[in-house]
């Protein structure tokens, strides 16, 4: 794997350069979420002898078995193929039954399924995705998996305008954190693109805690690692929006420090409490979670 000047400059600042890149070279394990839906923990188990449980989340399963999206299992709806540290944004905003609950940014779906699977296909769930071309899996995907409780919808998000009790907003951004699954990332790493990026989601974190009813919480999520997409936005919202409060976030997960000062600018103390999470720490992908509520 090749690794760019400024990707190496940057992140030795950021990590334990040498345990980052080690495990950057190293294939992800593989992941499922049971489908409560349509199986069940025990009936997957069965299915997948050795497979060993996620402690984050009560349906995640490590799984050693080559080929899982090409299962019975898989085909039925059973089970979801999701990385684990990907499982955790839907658990962290934890839905209710009954709830209305806006999924933002929602193609191919591994979140909204999940969110749908939480909710046990009750209360009402808008899925909203702005490229067309990527409503096509989220439609299978929900099909697949038997999630009643969706509606679709084919928009810019910075469009909707409606409260919702849970928002999840799965950002997009420049997925420093599937560097295991997408070796060229780091070679195609730009700077610019990130403050680009950087941008869209402080446009979008701004609309979504607007979309907010009075006392809902949402949860803003990435698969990056990069301070000015985390950190950074999350500073951004606290600055513009008094009532938005950061929760702290109870997980049996390992998780690191997060980023308090980037490239001079000094972030508000309470992003203390987003997770941050180095592939390192629990040997899955890289992600940060930040749980929002309004008051
Ligand atoms: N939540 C999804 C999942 O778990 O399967 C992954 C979402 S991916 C990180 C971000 C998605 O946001 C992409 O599908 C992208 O097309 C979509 N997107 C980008 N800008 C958007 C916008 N302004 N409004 C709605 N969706 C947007």
């Amino acid at each position: 794997m090749e690794f760019k000047d400024n990707f190496i400059n940057r992140y030795k600042e950021l990590t334990d350069l040498d345990k980052f890149l080690e495990i950057c070279q190293i294939p992800l394990r593989k992941s499922v979420r049971v489908n409560t839906l349509k199986s069940s923990v025990s009936e997957i188990k069965k299915a997948f002898p050795g497979s060993k449980p996620v402690p984050w989340c009560e349906e995640g399963l490590w799984v050693s078995q080559r080929g899982v999206g090409n299962t019975p299992e898989h085909f039925l709806g059973k089970i979801y193929v999701q990385e684990a540290a990907s499982m955790i944004p839907p658990i962290v905003l934890s839905p209710k039954k009954e709830e209305l609950v806006l999924d933002c940014c929602a193609a191919p779906g591994s979140k909204t399924t999940q969110l749908s699977m939480m909710m046990k296909n009750s209360g009402l769930i808008i899925a909203n995705e702005l490229d067309y071309i990527r409503m096509k899996p989220l439609d299978i995907n929900l099909e697949r998996c038997g999630c009643l409780n969706v509606l679709k919808t084919n928009m810019d998000a910075m469009h909707i305008r409606t409260n919702f009790d849970k928002i999840l907003l799965d950002a997009p951004c420049s997925g420093i954190g599937t560097i295991r699954k997408s070796p060229k990332t780091p070679q195609i790493y730009n700077t610019n693109m990130i403050k680009k990026l950087a941008g869209v989601q402080k446009s979008l974190i701004l609309r979504m805690f607007d979309n907010l009813s009075e006392s809902g919480t949402m949860t803003y999520s990435t698969c990056t690692l990069e301070p000015e997409e985390n950190e950074g936005v999350i500073n951004f919202l606290l600055e513009r929006r008094d009532n938005a409060k950061i929760q702290n976030i109870n997980l049996n997960i390992k998780r690191s420090p997060a980023v308090l000062e980037f490239e001079g600018k000094k972030y508000n103390e309470e992003v203390k409490k987003c997770l941050r999470i180095w592939p390192q720490d629990n040997d899955t992908e890289g992600f940060f979670v930040t749980k929002i509520t309004k008051q």
